[in-house]
C-alpha cells in the first residue's frame, strides 16, 4: 500500500512494503517556478534553473531520508529507454541507463519519471535494491527482469524480493497507436500484447504497471510482495507531472532508494 508522507513541505509517497530509506516525488514542496515544472522539477533536462532543481533535490533526499544525507549521495544517469541496470557503488553521473542497483548503504538510487512507471526493489536480508525507470520501452524490454537478475546473482532471493511500482500513467490515461502494438507483440509475444493493451471505443490503451507486475511474477517475486499505486500520473496531474498531460514543458518526478 502506498500512502503519502509531508516534510517539510515536500509531499512524497511511500510504499509501506519497501522497509527502507525511499520515496517516490510529487509536484509538491519545491522551488522551480517555470509553467508545468512548478514545483518540484526533479529534471535538470527540463529548461528550468539549474539551482531550483538542486535546491529541490537538496529539500527531496532530506524529506526522504529525515535530514540523514543529502544530494552529493545521490547516483544519477541520464536515461535512454533501454534495459540496461548499473551497478552503483558510489554516489555520482553515471553513463546513460535506466537502472542502478547496489549493496553500499547511504548511496541514493534515483530515477526521473513523468508518466513511466518508477520500480523500486529491496531484498532486506542480500541488502540490495535497485530502482528503475520503467517507460512502456524499458518494460517491455524487461527492466525489471534484469533489475530482479543483478540482486539474484548478488545473493539475492526472488521470492524475498518487495517491490513497488510508483505512481505512473494507468490504463485509463495511456493510449496507444498500432505500432506500439507491434512493438510489443514482436518482443514479448502476441499472449503478453493482448493481456495488458485493452480496446475502450476503438482506441487501445496500455497498462504498464500490470506488464511489470507480470514480469516481476514472472522472475520469482511473490504477488504478495509486489505493490502497485494505483494513482495515476495524467489523472492527477496537478499532484504529479505527467508528460501526456502537460507536453514538453512538464517537470520530472524522482523514484529514490537507499540501504
Ligand atoms: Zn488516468
Amino acid at each position: 500500500m502506498f500512502t503519502h508522507r509531508v516534510g517539510d513541505g515536500v509531499d512524497f509517497a511511500v510504499s509501506e512494503n519497501i522497509e527502507t530509506l525511499h520515496g517516490f516525488s510529487t509536484r509538491i514542496g519545491g522551488v522551480s517556478t517555470l509553467s508545468g515544472r512548478e514545483s518540484m522539477n526533479l529534471g535538470y533536462d527540463r529548461g528550468d534553473d539549474p539551482d531550483c532543481v538542486a535546491e529541490n533535490y537538496r529539500r527531496f533526499v532530506s524529506a526522504v531520508t529525515g535530514g540523514r544525507y543529502g544530494p552529493e549521495r545521490i547516483a544519477r544517469a541520464d536515461q535512454i529507454h533501454s534495459d540496461t541496470v548499473r551497478y552503483a557503488g558510489a554516489p555520482g553521473k553515471y553513463e546513460p541507463c535506466d537502472g542502478f542497483w547496489t549493496d553500499v548503504p547511504g548511496v541514493i538510487l534515483t530515477v526521473r519519471v513523468a508518466d513511466c512507471a518508477p520500480v523500486l526493489l529491496y531484498d532486506k536480508e542480500a541488502g540490495i535494491c535497485a530502482a528503475l525507470h520503467a517507460g512502456w520501452r524499458s518494460t517491455v524490454l524487461g527492466i525489471a527482469e534484469k533489475g530482479v537478475e543483478a540482486i539474484v546473482s548478488h545473493g539475492g532471493k526472488a521470492s524475498r524480493i518487495r517491490a513497488a511500482v510508483g505512481p505512473c500513467i494507468h490504463v485509463c490515461c495511456f493510449e496507444v497507436k498500432e505500432d506500439f502494438v507491434k512493438d510489443v507483440e514482436k518482443l514479448r509475444g502476441t499472449d503478453f500484447s493482448e493481456r495488458h493493451l485493452l480496446k475502450r471505443d476503438g482506441r487501445l490503451f496500455a497498462d504498464i504497471a500490470a506488464m511489470n507486475t507480470e514480469l516481476l511474477e514472472g522472475c520469482g517475486l511473490l504477488r504478495e510482495n509486489i505493490s502497485i499505486s494505483t494513482d495515476c500520473t495524467r489523472c492527477m496531474d496537478t499532484l504529479y507531472f505527467s508528460h501526456r498531460a502537460l507536453g514538453v514543458r512538464r517537470g520530472s518526478m524522482c523514484a529514490a532508494i537507499a540501504l
